[in-house]
């Protein structure tokens, strides 16, 4: 789409994470071409799993990925939150919304879904070993410049730069913003090829939890186990209950992620004809499972605020006020999560004799507003 605010120059992407492929899907079915560069040479699968609730569903539904993302999928209806120590069963959250359901992928399946879709699509063209190095604001746009990984450099003049580069943004670096914060928390990854369980398990202990699910149809599980940040080896599963003790000692340790988060305040904000999105905006704890369901949301929203808004600054301007709010709102929950999950002993007994007592409807609807967002269609 062309109108009197925009020219035929292609959108410029930075980052082909989710945040940025999602991005350029999204913006191909609003009618913009765009352009993505990657700093990486290649698109490796790296990361573990990751949990993807309606909303996030629904993005990738109207992206046209959701089928073959299902193919290799585990759906799950409910997650089982446990006691660390006894693994007795605390209460059933019931996680589906409608008819979209709930995910458990691989990050790799779902990096691939999206490579496939950008790389047949006319609209959008890939550029790997790309590293953003600088931006300079202009009043009709963006210069960015590149430093490729084969020694050169590359300038690309654009109407609007999307910072999709992840928790690290150079993007955000460049636009002087703070650096993200580090939250005290590890993750600690695993993998197991053979474990029995046909569910998604959260066990809470005192300051600290694991969360375990399939993460592919073959039965692959993810592990992860979220404690302060402490000495840097491989947890050895003492203290938790058997079963999880288990998992933790044959699992493939894939290693430690420390925890980083960025303030939506800073980053939210329109940088000239510079926006951010995903991690690189609002990087948050994985308590409620939503950074790359929001970076999908994110992609959607900003594409269909370009479709609609015919000036460029209105476009961001209604992007940012569309997310900020919802961003802000998960954030409170992730917070809430924090809190609850990992309360110390012995608010932790009151804490699990309180959860015994919630319904399975009450917790359900604890979380409505937040997966049964759905993408609208494109105007
Ligand atoms: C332990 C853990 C569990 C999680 N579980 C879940 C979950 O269950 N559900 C969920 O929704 N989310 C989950 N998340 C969050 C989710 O993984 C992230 O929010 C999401 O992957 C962020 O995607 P992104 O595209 O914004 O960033 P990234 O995936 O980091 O992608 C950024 C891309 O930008 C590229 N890049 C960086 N710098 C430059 C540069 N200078 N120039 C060009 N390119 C550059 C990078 O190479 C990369 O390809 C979890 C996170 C953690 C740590």
């Amino acid at each position: 789409m062309n109108t009197p605010d925009r020219d035929d120059r292609p959108l410029l992407i930075v980052g082909a994470g989710i945040a940025g492929l999602a991005s350029a899907l999204a913006f191909s079915k609003a009618g913009f071409r765009s352009v993505v560069c990657e700093r990486s040479d290649r698109l490796d699968p790296v990361g573990a799993g990751l949990q993807l609730s309606a909303n996030a569903l629904s993005v990738l539904d109207r992206l046209g990925v959701l089928a073959s993302l299902r193919e290799n999928a585990f759906a799950a209806r409910t997650v089982a939150l446990r006691d660390g120590a006894s693994d007795r069963l605390l209460a059933r959250v019931p996680v589906e919304s409608g008819a979209d359901g709930y995910l458990a992928v691989h990050r790799a399946d779902l990096q691939s879904v999206l490579l496939e879709a950008v790389q047949v699509d006319p609209r959008i063209e890939l550029r790997l070993g790309r590293s953003l190095k600088a931006v300079e604001t202009r009043p009709s746009g963006v210069r960015a410049s590149f430093a490729r990984s084969a020694g050169s450099s590359e300038t690309i003049d654009t109407l609007l730069l999307v910072g999709a580069d992840g928790v690290h943004s150079a993007t955000a670096g460049l636009l002087s913003c703070p650096p993200p914060t580090d939250g005290g928390l590890v993750a600690h990854r695993f993998s197991l090829n053979d474990a029995p369980g046909d569910e998604i398990e959260a066990w809470l202990s005192p300051r600290s939890h694991a969360v375990s699910y399939p993460m592919r149809r073959s039965g692959e599980r993810n592990l992860v186990l979220v404690e302060r940040q402490g000495g840097k080896q491989a947890p050895s599963g003492d203290g938790w209950n058997p079963r999880l003790a288990g998992f933790i000692r044959h699992g493939t340790y894939l290693g430690r992620w420390p925890l980083l988060t960025v303030n939506p305040d800073e980053r939210m904000r329109a940088f000239g004809r510079v926006v951010l999105v995903g991690d690189a905006a609002h990087a948050m704890f994985p308590f409620a499972a939503q950074g790359a369901a929001m970076a999908l949301e994110d992609a959607w929203v900003l594409a269909a605020s370009l479709a609609t808004q015919a000036d460029m600054d209105r476009a961001i301007g209604a992007y940012l006020d569309a997310r900020r709010p919802r961003i802000e709102r998960v954030l409170k929950r992730v917070r809430f999560h924090r809190f609850v999950y990992h309360l110390g002993w012995p608010a932790s007994l009151a804490r699990n004799a309180a959860m015994a007592l919630r319904s399975e409807r009450a917790m359900r609807g604890d979380l409505a507003w937040l997966y049964d967002w759905r993408a609208a269609p494109l105007a």
